[in-house]
């Protein structure tokens, strides 16, 4: 079951001029940037309402939001819904004949897998189960 939003992914350039521009034009602090994905990408987190904003930007040019950013530009990356169970999940998305991006990977914020854009409307879908 999906419980809530748990945040919304931005890709952007450069992670420190999305923050400063979070912080001096929004009023919104950010969390120290942190590695993730693969290595592959410098993350930071926005808190607004109880909803997260990640802004994520590219280390290197040869990852997933590299890719992203070329071919698409600054802007929505993804969303990711909080769900009570991810196998569960992952189980009834599938018999509904939903795309799901390879295997659950362990996060920051808990155990999280991407469903394809093809099969849910043209938008990135992120779920994550989170560690108690
Ligand atoms: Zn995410």
């Amino acid at each position: 079951m999906i419980k809530q939003i748990s945040h919304l992914g931005m890709a952007v350039n450069n992670l420190e001029e999305a923050r400063e521009f979070y912080r001096s034009v929004f009023g919104l602090e950010s969390s120290e940037p942190i590695i993730g994905g693969d290595g592959d990408i410098k993350v930071s987190m926005v808190e607004v309402g109880g909803v997260l904003i990640e802004l994520l930007q590219p280390i290197g040019s040869e990852g997933v939001m590299a890719k992203f950013l070329e071919k698409r530009g600054e802007g929505f990356h993804h969303i990711c819904y909080e769900v009570d169970d991810i196998d569960t999940e992952i189980a009834s998305l599938k018999a509904s004949g939903v795309e799901v991006i390879g295997e659950p990977n362990l996060g920051a914020e808990g155990m999280s897998v991407f469903l394809h854009p093809r099969g849910t409307h043209g938008v990135l879908v992120e779920l994550v189960e989170k560690k108690e």
